[in-house]
């Protein structure tokens, strides 16, 4: 459970942690429960993994807090996000919303910038590609938070796997995320897996420093000589454990990749050895 702070702890958000934590998934994923105080019914956001202890603890927690499901929503399509989807919609009867329509159940596929309302809880929509083509963050105005899903996790850097993963996009939602927290008052993160960011404007900047420095090193490695994608991760990420290496992988390409559609020519030809 993501513990409370007195003053700015979001007051429509709760986490329910499921436990499969892993390399990839930190301390596990987070599903949020959002709800308008009193309102009579609630919004499930990521149902979290396949497993049906996990749907009975986000269901123990709806009921907690007085409320049905009136809608599920999907930051992306990632497994571990998505795979209690059907168990919880046949549960609840509650239609499913993703920007992709494959995982849509009884509705319409997310637009950006799209208003949603349930009971007087509302968010706002925003596309942030680059994690995966079909990311989106969901703004909850009344508490200054925003959900990020695993465009921004509570530690570390996510996973920008290609081919679905792609880097450009995701610096471009970077910097727009960036800008909305930068123009308005603080921005508290509700991440996908780990805990939630206080302060999201300082998050995202440092995010993005180490995006371009990471950018900066492949580039330079390529200049040193190293023409193969091992190569790259050899020199960039030293020898990756065998849980991570083809995450590492995919990551160098989605970097490779970027860095070819800038005009590098030694990250095109690297990119396909
Ligand atoms: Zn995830």
């Amino acid at each position: 459970m993501i513990e409370a702070v007195e003053g700015v702890e979001p007051q429509r958000a709760r986490c329910v942690k499921a436990l499969n934590p892993s390399v990839l998934t930190l301390d596990g994923t987070n599903t949020w429960v959002l709800f308008e105080p009193d309102a009579e019914r609630c919004i499930v956001v990521d149902p979290g993994p396949d497993d049906a202890a996990h749907v009975a603890a986000v269901l123990a927690e709806v009921e907690r807090v007085g409320c049905e499901v009136a809608l599920i929503l999907l930051t992306h399509g990632h497994a571990d996000h998505t795979g209690a989807v059907d168990a919880l919609h046949a549960k609840t009867k509650a239609p499913v919303r993703a920007a992709d329509p494959a995982w849509c159940r009884g509705t319409v596929a997310l637009q950006d910038r799209e208003q949603i309302d349930v009971d007087g809880l509302v968010l706002h929509v925003m596309a942030t590609p680059g994690h995966t083509a079909d990311s989106v963050c969901f703004h909850l105005p009344r508490d200054g938070a925003l959900l990020t899903g695993d465009t921004i996790l509570g530690e570390g850097s996510s996973l920008i796997a290609w081919p679905d993963g792609r880097v450009g996009p995701y610096l471009k939602s970077l910097k727009r995320l960036r800008d909305f927290a930068a123009a308005g008052e603080s921005l508290t993160l509700l991440p996908g897996h780990g805990e939630l960011v206080l302060w999201g404007l300082p998050a995202i900047d440092t995010l993005l420093a180490h995006r371009v420095k990471r950018l900066e090193q492949v580039s330079e490695v390529l200049d040193a000589g190293a023409g193969t994608v091992d190569e790259v991760v050899a020199a960039v990420y030293g020898l990756p454990g065998p849980a991570l290496h083809e995450v590492v992988i995919a990551q160098v390409q989605a970097q490779l990749e970027h860095l070819a559609s800038t005009g590098n020519g030694r990250a095109a030809e690297a990119m396909h050895r």
